[in-house]
């Protein structure tokens, strides 16, 4: 069989740790067997980011605006720790952050289901489809630790040099301060991207914040969307049979244990932080949710939803055997392969995505799986595989066309 010939690069941005390990074994032995993989290459890997001054990763974002498409692996954020055991210049920002600063946008999770690991919400039938808006809040936040007490005031001066302020707290003692933001031009393009998802997917959007608390910051969330929804949505939405759902964080909440699932669930940055880490994993593992960053000036950046996996690497350096999960890591390549194939015109790279991706939930419903699964699913595993011999039999299978 000829290889599937790309046209365009996609941006690959290498990792660290089990990840990193992982990543070349999954491109030579799933992809390149079958693609003429062309990539342009970034490592952001933590050595590689301390040598450059981090210079790498704002390289690795510009080059996603140049080629629209990246494929990123997990990667460190180093805190005082890291810094020592890495012997780092500087506790460098964290590689998402700063891409997700230069690219603007929302992050889609969406956990793949397998039918032999249940939920651990027994009502869930459907994937819930998380929305994360990447930008701003207290991931771009201001931070004032007090000695003494003090008045605490928040200054806004235009650009005229006019100021507003506002105190926040005559503080009788040492405390803590903190400054975020938003822009309506972010919070509009988060608004359009999950509404445009839902209508792509055909699934409900539901969207919470606390504007009952905060009536300026949360409560201009929520009547940007709900603008949005009633100018450009409301007729595309009923059209299609959908719904727009707002509500109170905490309402949402509750409610979300007792549906069937199969919505978008569109949160604000740290809301989509925690809550996205909790939907994974009650649908079975963080290695079980496929992450996508869509910017709303068309570029996106796929990964997988979870981290480095530190103590497999550790093992891995022992010469142990582990039992790293690289689902998620391989549905960002499919994920990114597909989107290529989608803006060059070239179906046989979203028909091979398909193929692979259809590969790993038969090998997985089949009952071959690594430990992190094994340890949930129902009946019980066949075969417990390691890290390596997961990806082994996936190309075996890929190579005979699913059956073994
Ligand atoms: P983690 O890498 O997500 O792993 C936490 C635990 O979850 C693992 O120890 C493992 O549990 C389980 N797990 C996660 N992914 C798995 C997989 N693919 N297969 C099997 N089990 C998996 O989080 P962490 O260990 O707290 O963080 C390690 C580093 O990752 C940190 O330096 C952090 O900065 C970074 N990080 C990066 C990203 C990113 O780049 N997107 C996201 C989060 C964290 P068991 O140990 O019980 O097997
Ligand atoms: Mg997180």
């Amino acid at each position: 069989m000829p290889k599937i010939q790309m046209k365009t690069p996609l941006v690959e941005l290498d990792g660290d740790e089990m990840t990193r390990v992982l990543w070349p074994v999954i491109k030579e032995k799933l992809i390149q067997p079958f693609i003429d993989l062309k990539t342009e290459y970034y490592d952001l890997g933590i050595k590689k980011r301390d040598e450059t001054n981090d210079r790498i990763t704002i390289d690795a974002a510009n080059a996603i605006k140049k080629y629209g498409v990246g494929v990123k692996n997990a990667t460190i954020t180093p805190n005082q720790e890291r810094v020592k055991e890495y012997g780092l210049k500087n506790q460098w920002k964290s590689p998402n952050g700063t891409i997700r600063a230069m690219l603007d946008g929302t992050v889609f999770r969406k956990p793949i289901l397998v039918n032999n690991i249940k939920p651990s919400v027994k009502s869930w039938e459907k994937p819930i489809v998380m929305g994360r808006h990447a930008y701003g809040d207290v991931y771009k936040n201001a931070e004032i630790k007090t000695r003494t007490g003090g008045k605490a005031e928040i200054v806004f001066t235009d650009d005229k040099g006019n100021e507003t302020r506002e105190t926040i707290m005559e503080l009788s003692g040492p405390g803590i301060i903190q400054g975020i933001h938003n822009t309506d031009e972010s919070i509009s393009s988060f608004a359009k991207a999950c509404f445009e998802y839902s209508l792509e997917e055909k699934i409900d959007c539901w969207f919470a914040t606390k504007d009952t608390i905060s009536k300026r910051y949360d409560q201009t969330f929520k009547i940007i969307f709900e603008k949005i929804f009633e100018n450009e949505y409301k007729n595309k939405f009923e059209k299609a049979g959908l719904s727009f759902f707002y509500t109170l964080i905490d309402d949402v909440v509750a409610r979300m244990m007792k549906t069937k699932g199969g919505m978008l669930w569109a949160c604000k940055n740290y809301d989509g932080d925690v809550m996205s880490d909790m939907v994974a994993s009650a649908f079975g593992s963080l290695a079980m949710m496929s992450s996508v960053l869509v910017s709303p000036n068309g570029y996106y950046e796929y990964e997988a939803a979870h981290g480095t996996v530190q103590r497999h690497y550790y093992k891995h350096l022992k010469g142990e055997k582990t039992s790293t999960n690289s689902v998620a890591l391989i549905f960002a390549w499919t994920g990114a392969l597909r989107k290529r194939g989608e803006l060059d015109g070239l179906p046989e790279l979203a028909a091979f995505s398909d193929k692979l991706e259809k590969t790993i939930i038969k090998t997985i419903e089949d009952g071959y799986m690594t430990g992190d699964l094994a340890a949930i699913c129902a009946p019980p595993a066949k075969k417990i595989l390691d890290s390596i011999q997961f990806i082994d039999t996936l190309a075996q299978r890929l190579e005979k066309g699913n059956s073994m």
